[in-house]
């Protein structure tokens, strides 16, 4: 029987204000759809924790045995600079502030966040669709919304009615906004704008002749609005009706807003059953965002080389660290934080490597059947990351106490407590041990750097350069690599 159906999920849901219990439309399989990058730029740390937070849902829903499509975008054109449909295309703009074609752009920065979201071991998505390849699926769908009487041309471009559509629909349904407020709220139009409110979105833009992103279609030469794309790609490859659709919570409004109108206009009925939003990680008080320079990059917390940290975190501190806040909660950057998260990290896995050499006994001394089944009611309860860490360091504990003789453990418990512990912080929270990974095909390598960084710190000893031998030795333990000095010279444990 598949694990799905012994687990109930509660997930919190932004249409419903509500956490709701989570039930598929077709049993057994999950349609999931999340925003992807704008690929105009570098990823920064805030981008990965979003897409982090969906990568762990992706893995639990696996792991209890759904069969999950998982749908994740990469935005390559019609994302201009501003929400009010104003500004440059951000890819069009930085092709041409590095003078290379806007391809190359969005090849580089695609390439670069496929490297980083490697390197954060982050499971691929299903199908990774660009905007680019559905301009065709995008224009079809213009054109019904104009037949449906929702969206109207001026000039070339095409504009989505949200006055008309608020007639008889909820225009604010997610982001509970009243289009009432909107109205008062936004800026009068300064007569440079064709739309006919300020509401309204376009679905359409006619590109300037300098434009080189431009496709043609029946109202001008140009590029869909950035809304559009996400409504056609999630409909063709997930259905009009599909089941969870996620993105950072800053791209509830208009964004999402904009989505559930335009299929709601398109195919009279709303797109999505669960929409889940993750929440920002924050520094120095302010969103991590890369127009306000307030960004870390994931290199550099893995060299340190940025002001806001003292030294380098591996791909799972940072990971741990981020998994550490609920995906719903702002979570703040500090380095503090990381060093904390990284004892942790590190106690979790001192306590995995003990697991495969504990003594057995008669008795449990812990209820292991029952620390199971809380841990997945942690996870059960809106992906409750914090609560499932906080009962890993409970098994911590115990493993640490039965190693020191102080607790016991039945061989069948132990059994369950591994595997368990394996399912959770590998397979779910897709952390990775470097000792073992380490230990799978590399050892001889790994083995051979430890022993010339053990050379080069005997020789700093040597010269008396005690703050370099002293830097081997730390940061070597901080990847969980020991050095034993002993008097036939110095021995290590990976
Ligand atoms: P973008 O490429 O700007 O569309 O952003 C990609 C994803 O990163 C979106 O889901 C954003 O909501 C998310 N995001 C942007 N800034 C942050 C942040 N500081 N913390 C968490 N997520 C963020
Ligand atoms: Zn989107």
């Amino acid at each position: 029987m598949p694990l799905y159906k012994q687990q109930e999920i509660k997930i919190y849901n932004s249409l419903s204000g509500e956490k709701d219990v989570f039930k598929p439309i077709h049993e057994g399989y999950v349609g999931m759809y999340v925003c992807g990058p704008t690929v105009y730029s570098n990823v920064h740390l805030g981008n990965v924790r979003t897409f982090m937070s969906f990568d762990m849902i992706f893995r639990y829903l696996k792991h209890l045995g759904f069969k999950v499509r998982y749908v994740r975008n990469i935005t390559d054109a019609g994302h201009l600079e501003n929400d009010a449909d104003e500004g440059e295309d951000r890819i069009a703009k930085k092709a041409r502030l590095e003078e290379i074609e806007p391809m190359e752009v969005v090849q580089r920065y695609t390439v670069d966040f496929h490297n980083t979201l490697n390197a954060f071991n982050f499971l691929p998505p299903s199908i990774e669709p660009t905007a680019t390849g559905h301009i065709i699926e995008q224009i079809e769908l213009i054109k019904t919304i104009i037949d449906n009487g929702f969206a109207y041309e001026v000039n070339g471009s095409v504009y989505f009615d949200v006055l008309k559509y608020n007639e008889i629909n909820n225009y604010g349904i997610l982001s509970k906004r009243k289009v009432e407020d909107l109205i008062h709220n936004t800026r009068e139009l300064d007569g440079q704008s064709d739309k006919k409110n300020p509401q309204d979105f376009a679905l359409w833009k006619k590109a300037e002749p300098r434009h080189i992103m431009r496709w043609p279609s029946p109202w001008s030469d140009g590029f869909p609005g950035w809304h559009l794309e996400c409504t056609a790609m999630s409909t063709k490859y997930l259905g009009e009706h599909f089941d969870i659709h996620g993105g950072g919570m800053d791209l509830k409004f208009p964004h999402h807003e904009c989505e559930i109108a335009q299929n709601q206009a398109a195919k009279g009925q709303t797109p999505v059953n669960y929409w889940m939003h993750a929440n920002m990680l924050i520094m120095n008080g302010k969103k991590m965002a890369k127009s306000t320079g307030n960004f870390i990059l994931p290199n550099e917390i893995f060299s340190g080389d940025n002001e806001h940290i003292s030294k380098g975190f591996t791909p799972s501190v940072a990971r741990f660290f981020m998994l550490q806040a609920h995906y719903r909660s702002v979570l703040d950057f500090t380095n503090d934080g990381l060093l904390a998260s990284e004892k942790g990290f590190n106690r979790l896995m001192d306590a995995i490597h003990l697991l495969d050499s504990l003594p057995t006994a008669t008795t449990s001394t812990l209820n292991v059947l029952e620390w199971k089944q809380k841990c997945y009611d942690a996870m059960n309860d809106d992906f409750n990351t914090p609560i499932l860490i906080a009962h890993l360091f409970e098994a911590a504990k115990y493993i640490n106490q039965i190693n020191d003789e102080k607790a016991t453990i039945t061989k069948e418990d132990l059994a369950i407590l591994k595997e368990t512990i394996h399912a959770f912080v590998f397979d779910i929270m897709g952390l990775q041990d470097t000792v073992s990974t380490n230990a799978n095909g590399n050892s001889d390598k790994l083995s051979g750097t430890v022993e010339l960084l053990i050379k080069l710190r005997q020789e700093a000893r040597a010269n008396k350069d005690f703050a370099l031998s002293d830097q081997i030795r730390n940061e070597l333990d901080t990847l969980g690599i020991q050095l034993n000095d002993g008097k036939d010279g110095t021995s290590f444990n990976l």
